[in-house]
């Protein structure tokens, strides 16, 4: 069978993963661990990011002392992330498949060194068979300096692989247009670039993961963004990876994001996501964001900066902000904090922040 995409990434969330009791449902991992297997003989290959290590820790776990909320979250990850992992283990190869495991945090991706040296092991994996299994390490990670929850993650695996498509299963079929408890709600069937459904969006998170519907959304738009094409669907449904990538279930429920028709690079593809890692903040004036913003591809330069904020140094990633004082973009400066201050607002100097090194965020 043929299959519609070379590579993807696939997220399985906590509440894919666990019964309403919190006990693992094992019948949807093998299901999903199937599935997979049948992705790769179709040619697919897969990097799965799993959730589930938390929960999955607390299920089996007794603490004999009321625990904080970081204390608890590295007791039970610690203990869950082997749980789960072994399971992985044991179930993908009795499809004859060898898995491993990447544990990451958000700051050990903070810089372009990290960033492709984690790329560079999560190919040598699929480059000898090996699926890579991806989760957060919820043992070392500083609450400051997480991953909002496993989209965010999954949002940065799927650019960093250069997959031409993320799978996010949850336990529902995908974003709707209202209450999903209404008979004439329905499932947001495709999202075009640059379309805003955000006003449909319930906020607060339902079960046992971190994240909800806005991250989800959120983190689908911009990777969508990036070329990469997005689908929130339902894990729990039979056969839904196998629909989804080999196009066997056209009709589907699902949402999906299509692809931007203009990728970008991948060092920009990089600074999309780096965000969390912002040193410092740069509002430009009108000129300047219109520039940006604009059909031609432009860097920040001092003249049109008007204020800098935060300490940082060259080669650090900043925010920029528009005049409306609202969120524009990310880039990585060719100059420190010090230096940009001294020289903003003056014409004739070199970029600020090179276009090659330049995020910007499109809302049209
Ligand atoms: N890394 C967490 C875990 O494995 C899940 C984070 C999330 O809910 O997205 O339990």
């Amino acid at each position: 069978m043929e299959t519609r995409f070379k590579r993807v990434v696939v997220k399985a969330g906590s509440n894919v993963l666990t019964c309403d009791d919190g006990t693992p449902d094992t019948s949807t991992m093998e299901s999903i661990v199937g599935q997979i297997a049948r992705l790769r003989e179709c040619g697919t290959e897969v990097i799965l990011v799993s959730s589930g290590a938390v929960v999955s820790g607390k299920n089996i776990l007794k603490s004999s002392r009321k625990l904080d909320a970081v204390s608890a979250r590295q007791l039970f990850s610690a203990v869950g992330q082997a749980r789960l992992i072994n399971s992985y283990y044991e179930l993908f190869s009795r499809h004859g498949i060898m898995c491993g495991q990447v544990l990451t945090t958000k700051e050990s991706l903070s810089t372009r060194d990290h960033y492709l040296n984690q790329m560079n092991c999560m190919t040598v994996m699929l480059e000898n068979g090996v699926i890579p299994i991806v989760n957060e390490n919820d043992t070392i990670s500083v609450t400051e300096l997480m991953f909002t929850d496993n989209d965010e993650l999954s949002g940065m695996v799927a650019t960093m692989m250069d997959a031409e498509c993320l799978v996010i299963l949850s336990n529902v079929n995908g974003i709707y247009n209202g209450n999903p408890d209404l008979p004439e709600t329905h499932v947001i069937r495709e999202i075009h670039p640059g379309e805003d459904i955000s006003g449909f969006i319930r906020s607060g998170k339902s079960g046992f993961g971190r994240g909800g519907m806005i991250t989800k959304y959120r983190i689908a738009s911009k990777v969508a963004d990036e070329g990469i094409e997005v689908i929130i669907a339902n894990g729990k449904r039979p056969g839904i990876l196998q629909d989804l990538v080999l196009g066997t279930g056209s009709e589907t429920e699902c949402t999906r994001f299509l692809p931007s028709d203009k990728p970008i690079s991948h060092v920009k593809k990089w600074i999309a996501h780096s965000e969390g890692f912002a040193k410092g903040t740069i509002h430009v004036n009108q000129g300047a964001f219109e520039a940006l913003t604009g059909e031609k591809a432009s860097s920040l330069l001092p003249v049109g900066v008007t204020a800098v904020e935060g300490e940082f140094e060259k080669g650090d990633i900043v925010r920029i902000i528009s005049p409306d004082g609202l969120p524009a973009g990310v880039g990585k400066v060719s100059l420190g904090s010090q230096k940009a201050r001294e020289i903003m607002g003056q014409k004739g100097k070199k970029p600020l922040i090179h276009y090659d090194y330049l995020y910007i965020e499109t809302n049209d």
